[in-house]
């Protein structure tokens, strides 16, 4: 799948939309989910044109992975859920529900939050 330069967070890259920014440093951007799934719920994306996971993961360089990783890290610990714990999510393609075309790692905090998946519908 081609990158889309119009989806929405490659537009908030860009800053020609807002965000409520948490951090940013050279690799990664971390603002919060404009809908948010639980108390904290913080996304990160990286700088580069990623598609998703599968994308960044094949294709980043070894420096902008570990940037990457080291931001996500970074930020959990800054919003101080070290301790309590939190959830990571990176979602791919159409069976994950991905809706956002350009790789990011949820940040999901704040209360208890239960079993990995919804139940089965
Ligand atoms: P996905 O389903 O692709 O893993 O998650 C996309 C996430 O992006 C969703 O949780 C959604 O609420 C969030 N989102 C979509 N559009 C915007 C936006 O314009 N701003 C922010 N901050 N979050 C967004």
């Amino acid at each position: 799948m081609a990158y889309d330069d119009a989806n929405i967070f490659a537009r908030i890259l860009r800053g020609e939309i807002p965000c409520d920014k948490v951090y940013e440093d050279a690799h990664a951007l971390a603002f919060k989910d404009i809908n948010p799934q639980a108390p904290q719920h913080v996304l990160v994306i990286p700088k580069g044109a990623y598609v998703s996971f599968a994308d960044f993961s094949a294709g980043a360089s070894t420096e902008a992975i570990a940037g990457f990783f080291r931001a996500v890290g970074k930020v959990a610990s800054d919003l101080g859920v070290d301790a309590p714990g939190y959830r990571l999510i990176a979602n791919h393609g159409p069976d994950s529900h991905q809706e956002v075309p350009h790789f990011h790692v949820h940040i999901l905090a704040g209360r208890p939050l239960g079993p990995m998946l919804a139940a089965r519908s």
